[in-house]
């Protein structure tokens, strides 16, 4: 591996550089080097424990596996359910005006075409000639980028420890030779980049890519081949005969579903705009690079929500749409800094403003959700291919319109994949190390274990009473294998919050001992108060009133 980046700072040497100079690239080329494996290797271990812990499976494993497709184990299952409830709740249950809906993922093949998606839909693509490994030409730019970002970043951090207090990060910005120096040619690639995009400029793509010096992570070569257009619809046939099927699509986003039942929510629901409809569900798209786990699936689910508002109020709502989306990420507690916007340079077909809200991932920053007005594009497409009037008559301006629409739209696996990754620890206690994931109890799967003591001595029927209890509100598992220490350790690795130890000292009593997932803490309670200790320890209220 590190050869390639020894070959790489060949590559940039020029006649005349002398050693010392050498040796700086060389280091600065080793820096990103160690930073991109121990992304890695964060990411590996994330992949391997999700397996062991039954949370996420490759699909088809058993025939070598499908590329880019994932299953959802015992774990994993629970815990999606849980971010789905979160958001579902979140949207649905704590707006008056958001109602949910769930469309059928076929859909007739001319709402593609009207929503620009058989046209548009497309991915540019590049090949590297000596590893014959495929790339997205904008996320190489983008990627790229964020490491200039990244140079910038690590200077003022730098600076900050040398100064101290008397640190002053503008003017250290506008005067320090390397930020400057960096920070150009981030100008300068950003403004090539989005005319590239605009123009529809695959050539000038490519040459961006060449004059930036960007090299296959493989092969670490700059041997590029030409970048082409690639639509990431996938086509099936429905109908019986060869002859009479029709080519339809596996839908590519939910968005669409919403949109063709715009009028009949709002008139079922008597709907007053502005209002919103939700809805959780599978996309599909053939992605040219499908890598990094569960960030890009060829089969994944969204969770999107098509807000209608008057004309010329959609940016008012898009600031509230930010600002709300971006409190839901935050109340789950990996801390604010894990969280960016992105205001997206280039503007989709149907867009008049755009922004991701990007999360801290192993891999870096990446976005996590989208937050898009889409004006009125969709609706009066579909006004215009049905053929039918799609529009509202809003009875305070006593005029009839087609809604403008500012949509919240977040990937279920993505997030999936925040939540894991920043849920993971590795910690040192006395000789051992303790493998556990701090999820947000609120979504952990499993949210308490009962695990008697012994299995005699009536303690395993004690523990099932409890656990009879709790299931009705909570997902328990009990667990009597094992000495408690080893018990405790699989519960900390699956994340629940909280175990209870059912001993000989309860059937006299009546008492547990309840132990902390976080502070590994234990005390002895009275079974009757378990109810209300897990309550006040898992209940998803305490994140929905967070966001009141
Ligand atoms: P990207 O630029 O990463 O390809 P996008 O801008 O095409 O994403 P959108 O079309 O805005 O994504 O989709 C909304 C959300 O759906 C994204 O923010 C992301 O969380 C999720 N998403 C999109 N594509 C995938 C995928 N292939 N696998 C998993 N999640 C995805």
């Amino acid at each position: 591996m590190i050869f390639k980046y020894i070959k790489y700072a060949k590559q940039h040497i020029y006649k005349g550089l002398n050693f010392s100079n050498f040796l700086s690239i060389f280091a600065a080329i080793y820096t990103y080097y160690i930073l991109n494996k121990m992304a890695d290797d964060i990411l590996k271990k994330i992949i391997a424990h999700s397996k062991e812990y039954g949370f996420i499976f490759q699909s088809s494993e058993l025939y070598d596996g499908l590329s880019a497709v994932y299953d959802y184990g015992q774990n994993g299952t629970e815990l999606k359910n849980n971010i789905k409830t979160y958001w579902w709740n979140a949207m649905v249950r704590l707006h008056e005006n958001i109602v949910g809906i769930d469309s059928a993922i076929f859909m007739h093949p001319t709402i593609w075409k009207a929503s620009g998606h058989v046209d548009a839909f497309n991915d540019p693509l590049i090949d590297n000639k000596d590893s014959k490994k495929r790339y997205r030409a904008d996320v190489l730019i983008e990627e790229h980028r964020e490491k200039l970002y990244q140079k910038i970043e690590k200077e003022i951090e730098k600076a900050q420890k040398r100064f101290g207090d008397a640190f002053d990060e503008q003017q250290f910005r506008t005067t320090n030779a390397n930020v400057l120096r960096n920070q150009e040619k981030i100008d300068t690639l950003t403004a090539r980049f989005v005319k590239a995009l605009e123009d529809s400029n695959l050539d000038e793509l490519r040459q961006i890519i060449v004059d930036a010096g960007i090299v296959c992570p493989i092969s670490g070569t700059a041997n590029w081949a030409d970048v082409r257009q690639f639509n990431l619809m996938f086509e099936t046939k429905l109908g019986a005969t060869a002859e009479g099927a029709s080519t339809i699509y596996l839908r590519p986003e939910t968005a669409q579903g919403i949109f063709v039942n715009y009028l009949n929510v709002q008139k079922t629901g008597r709907m007053r705009i502005p209002f919103g409809i939700a809805q959780i569900g599978k996309a599909f798209r053939n992605e040219i690079v499908a890598r990094q786990f569960v960030f890009r699936m060829r089969e994944f689910e969204q969770m999107e929500m098509q807000f209608f508002v008057r004309p010329n109020t959609e940016m008012e709502w898009f600031e509230t749409w930010k600002e709300a989306r971006l409190k839901w990420h935050k109340a789950l507690g990996f801390g604010d800094e894990s969280y960016r916007y992105h205001d997206h340079e280039k503007l989709a077909h149907y867009a008049n403003a755009a922004c991701d809200i990007e999360f801290n991932f192993p891999m870096g920053f990446k976005e996590l959700e989208g937050i898009h007005s889409r004006t009125d594009y969709d609706l009066a497409q579909h006004q215009e291919f049905s053929g039918k009037k799609i529009q509202y008559f809003d009875p305070e301006l006593n005029q009839s319109y087609v809604p403008y629409v500012v949509e919240t739209s977040i990937g279920l696996d993505r997030m999936f994949l925040s939540v894991l990754s920043k849920s993971y620890q590795e910690e040192k206690i006395e000789n051992e190390t303790r493998v556990v994931l701090r999820i947000p109890p609120a979504l952990a799967p499993v949210k308490v274990a009962i695990l008697p003591l012994v299995r005699k001595d009536g303690l395993p029927e004690i523990a099932n009473e409890i656990r009879n209890t709790l299931s009705l509100n909570y997902n328990c598992q009990y667990d009597e294998k094992d000495s408690i220490g080893k018990r405790y350790r699989r519960q900390d690795a699956i994340g629940t919050p909280l175990c209870i130890t059912v001993d000989h000292q309860t059937k006299e009593d009546g008492m547990v001992t309840i132990r902390d997932r976080d502070t590994m803490k234990q005390n002895r309670v009275a079974i009757s108060e378990l109810p209300q200790i897990t309550e006040s320890k898992v209940s998803m209220n305490t994140l929905l009133t967070q966001l009141l």
